[in-house]
């Protein structure tokens, strides 16, 4: 934290300096930041050697290992583009992530690449494919593990140097895609800047309650952390992993999120950080088992990404001592653009927190240009070093979206008077009762309020003189009960009867979501419907 660099060549070459400490742990493979860095320029001129150099796309296809992290730093290294895909991707997908970012080169792990297989004609441009954790190397690929070994190997690696490729921080790093929550998923193109600006975030969120006491913040100690988040996703490589290459945390990879599976992990490894998602925190606290677990090191449990209710910061200052942590960010804007932790969010339950002090945020009306006052509604708009300057070739949704610096995010909310951000809902989920506006987080928080409800999101369903009326998917804590019209009162018991839902659905599971730990409204509509 005390040496951000510019560039993530810089970053990589610092984190060697971590030595000895654990980079990774995965199962029973534990890799040292020391065998990491000889992995990674191994790699490195592995790719260079398959003429991969600057500008070029290697895609990055696995699930949470840590040949992930050693292919995505060799390739940014390189100057080269890191593009991630969603490993939950089907293989037509994959495909289309492979031939929309053009790349070259894949890296991919055998149950991945067997999906995509299928599509390789598709994929002219495709020249080179890594397979990691296979027997043998399906046709036509490689084996990772033929160049750089298992993670049990890359202690006895040759320390080299990585290979002489200068890298500025303006040069383009990776591509991230959207998680298609509200239309097909974009390609968000990121540079090395608007990464390691996460570093500075993580000290300033780190650091900001003792600041504000006025007080000296702790030497900082490296942690360990529990990502139960997929890499693919922003908020886990550009948050988590760009935090822990500079402060020397170490990362533990799940094969699966699982409570009890976390659980076990969190006791044995004495984790201090994990979260991710809300749904992750919900589950950990319902969990029948839990008494079982000294769960005491968990010092930390944040999130981003998601709605999350108000009621949940108080259930994980209660039930484990640890400080609950908010942000919201967007892929376009690479992570982290509000932090809200400790006091802050203990006294604001319902806010995403106040901008990281590099981010600008702007209330703006209707018309795009109006800056609407605190307190009012409207879409808001971020400006930061975090945030990408365009969409991978997607001229016209790039200037819709990126505008004078700054980026508009379809998120409807509100700013108070100190700076604090309550998001209210997206523009898209937004429901319009006869002219009435209807916030679905506001409901759903009023859901969540009930003691039995740990899963809730409100949709609108077609009315035919109303336009559109809110209706209600709720999941029940294990051993509780509550039925539609006890839930109906308590939300009348709380809001304006219009945002009453006029059904609600219970569902016998935690609600659909996709890999980023989004509801999946559109499901549920049509569900509904
Ligand atoms: P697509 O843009 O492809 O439809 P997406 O917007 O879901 O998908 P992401 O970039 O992963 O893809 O998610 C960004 C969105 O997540 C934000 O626009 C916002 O709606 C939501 N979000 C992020 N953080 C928070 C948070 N802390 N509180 C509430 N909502 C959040
Ligand atoms: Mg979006």
């Amino acid at each position: 934290w005390k040496h951000a660099p510019e560039n993530l060549r810089l970053l990589v070459q610092f984190a060697r300096g971590h030595g000895g400490r654990l980079a990774t742990i995965h199962e029973d493979e534990r890799v040292t930041f020391e065998a990491q860095h000889r992995a990674i320029a191994a790699l490195a001129a592995a790719l260079a050697a398959r003429g991969v150099g600057k500008g070029d796309r290697v895609a990055i296809c696995m699930r949470n290992l840590p040949e992930w992290v050693v292919a995505f730093f060799a390739v940014v290294s390189l100057g080269a583009i890191a593009v991630p895909l969603n490993a939950w991707w089907t293989g037509a997908e994959l495909a289309y992530g492979l031939a929309d970012s053009e790349a070259r080169l894949l890296v991919a792990d055998a149950e991945r690449w067997q999906r995509i297989a299928p599509h390789r004609a598709e994929l002219a441009g495709l020249e080179t494919v890594l397979v990691a954790r296979a027997d043998a190397a399906p046709a036509g690929t490689e084996r990772l593990e033929d160049l750089i070994g298992t993670p049990g190997d890359w202690a006895g690696l040759a320390d080299t140097p990585l290979p002489d490729t200068p890298v500025a921080a303006d040069d383009d790093a990776t591509i991230f895609y959207t998680s298609g929550t509200t239309g097909h998923p974009k390609g968000a193109l990121g540079t090395h800047r608007n990464l390691v600006t996460n570093i500075f975030s993580g000290a300033y969120a780190g650091a900001r309650s003792f600041l504000r006491r006025g007080e000296a913040p702790p030497e900082p100690a490296p942690k360990v952390g529990l990502l139960v988040i997929p890499l693919f996703h922003v908020t886990a490589c550009s948050a988590s992993l760009m935090g822990a290459m500079a402060a020397g945390n170490t990362t533990i990879f799940m094969r699966r999120w699982d409570a009890l599976e976390a659980m076990r992990i969190i006791e044995r490894e004495r984790v201090n950080v994990t979260g991710g998602v809300p749904t992750i925190a919900w589950q950990l606290i319902e969990h029948p088992e839990r008494g079982r677990f000294d769960l005491s090191s968990l010092e930390a449990i944040s999130y981003g990404g998601a709605p999350s209710a108000p009621e949940l910061v108080r259930r994980i200052f209660e039930e484990f001592g640890a400080l609950p942590g908010n942000g919201w960010g967007m892929t376009e804007t690479m992570a982290t653009v509000t932090s809200h932790i400790a006091e802050d969010y203990l006294h604001r339950p319902d806010s995403a927190g106040p901008p990281v002090p590099v981010a600008e945020l702007q209330i703006r009306g209707a018309d795009g240009i109006t800056v609407l006052p605190p307190g009012e509604i409207g879409e808001l708009w971020a400006k930061g070093p975090q945030i990408v300057k365009a969409y991978w070739r997607k001229p016209e949704a790039t200037a819709e979206t990126f505008v004078d610096g700054w980026v508009r995010t379809g998120d409807l909310a509100r700013l108070d008077e100190e700076g604090f951000l309550f998001i209210v809902d997206r523009a898209k989920d937004i429901i319009i009762r006869g002219g009435e506006n209807i916030y679905s987080i506001e409901v759903e928080n009023a859901l969540y309020e009930h003691p039995a409800v740990t899963d809730a999101a409100l949709v609108g369903i077609p009315h035919r003189t109303l336009g559109e009326e809110p209706a209600a998917v709720v999941h029940l804590a294990p051993g509780t009960s509550a039925g539609e019209a006890e839930l109906q009162d308590w939300v009348r018991a709380r809001l304006a009867p219009f945002k009453v839902p006029v059904r609600i659905v219970f569902s016998g599971e935690t609600l659909p979501r996709n890999a980023n730990g989004k509801i999946l409204k559109r499901h549920l509509k049509a569900l509904f419907a």
